[in-house]
């Protein structure tokens, strides 16, 4: 980790669930942080328990012009991530991401700064392959409800990779897949909260549809080393990368899990599928393995149970 000793990083989202977990391990191996947050879903409380010796909030929306710091890395997590936050106001999804990431890369230019961008597997829509590579091109509805996110997303690693082939920026992409662990907010509607905090307090857990689909749940200390070592790698330079765990459940699995876990005999209920909400995810991570050296280690029940760890005080009392 002798890296991450006296940069300077600006986190952009640094507020998040994703996000609060970087800036804690950045400060952790010696690095001084600037976060950049509008709290749109975001929350400062938990950074303000985080020692605030190397640390510096900005408020401030990433879609708007605004005066940055001088860094050497610059994290891009700042977009909503959850399918209820990011089409409440799928306008201002799309700036986010297209007029949010063209200001960062514009300000990591000025730097001469790294730029790791947080992209996502939803790049890869509802797959036609599986499991994704890095080198598939997606199959994405371009004008259903979750195209603000998808095709922002996908407009974002377009405009980096052309900034790479024409300029040989130092740009990294993460295509983060289902991230889950402690600080995720229940209220953003995403699967494992919702699932943990019906089984904890003993509601039926909501399924939508049948329960066949699949996803690949990545915890989130292993998103976070995995993000870590793409800012670090000299070979990731102009690179995309899968960051999600191979293994691959069905949501129905996963519920079951839950009530295992946390639960007591709940009911499972099936509801409605949202409009194209992809049928399967799993992620292909050769190319992160090879080139970062990275791979998950935590899992799925591990994981699941940090979410009652209590050496995490700070980011579990927002679960
Ligand atoms: P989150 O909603 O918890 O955090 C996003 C942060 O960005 C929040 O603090 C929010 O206030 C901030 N933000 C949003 N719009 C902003 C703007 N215009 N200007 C400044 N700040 C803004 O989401 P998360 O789960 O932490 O996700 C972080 C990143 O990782 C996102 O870019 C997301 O697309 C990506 N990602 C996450 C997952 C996942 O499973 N959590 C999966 C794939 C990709
Ligand atoms: N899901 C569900 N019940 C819930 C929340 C989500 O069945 O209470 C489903 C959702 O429709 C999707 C999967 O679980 O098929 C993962 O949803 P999540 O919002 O966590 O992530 P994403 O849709 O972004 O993959």
């Amino acid at each position: 980790m002798t890296f991450w000793r006296n940069k300077t990083v600006l986190v952009a989202g640094g507020a998040g669930f994703i996000g609060r977990h970087l800036v804690r391990a950045i400060l952790e191996a010696g690095s001084k942080v600037y976060v950049l947050d509008d709290f749109s879903t975001g929350q400062e409380g938990p950074l303000k328990t985080l020692d605030q010796t190397n640390l510096t909030v900005l408020t401030g929306d990433i879609s708007q012009p605004t005066t940055l710091p001088q860094v050497d890395i610059i994290y891009n997590l700042a977009s909503p991530a959850s399918p209820v936050h990011y089409q409440s106001d799928p306008i201002r999804t799309w700036k986010t991401n297209i007029l949010g990431t063209l200001q960062l890369f514009d300000h990591a230019q000025a730097c001469n700064a790294t730029l790791v961008q947080a992209s996502t597997s939803e790049v890869y829509g509802d797959p036609l392959s599986h499991p994704q590579k890095e080198t598939d091109w997606g199959h994405v509805n371009p004008v259903g409800p979750r195209a603000c996110y998808d095709e922002s997303k996908r407009a974002a690693e377009t405009l980096l990779m052309d900034a790479v082939r024409t300029l040989g920026a130092d740009i990294r992409i993460a295509r983060i897949f289902n991230t889950y662990g402690p600080g995720m907010t229940v209220s953003d509607g995403r699967a494992i909260p919702n699932f943990v905090a019906q089984a904890k307090s003993g509601k039926a857990l909501t399924i939508h549809g049948d329960g066949t689909q699949t996803r690949s749940f990545c915890h989130v200390s292993d998103t976070i080393d995995g993000l870590l070592r793409l800012g670090e790698v000299a070979a990731a330079r102009g690179e995309i990368f899968n960051i999600g765990n191979p293994v691959e459940n069905t949501i129905f699995e996963i519920a079951q899990e839950i009530v295992t876990l946390f639960g007591d005999g709940n009911d499972i209920v099936f509801e409605g599928r949202p409009i194209d909400d992809p049928q399967r995810r799993r992620p292909d991570i050769k190319k992160a393995e090879s080139v970062l050296g990275w791979a998950p280690k935590v899992s799925l029940r591990a994981g699941l149970l940090s979410l009652l760890d209590l050496e995490e005080p700070v980011l579990r009392d927002i679960l």
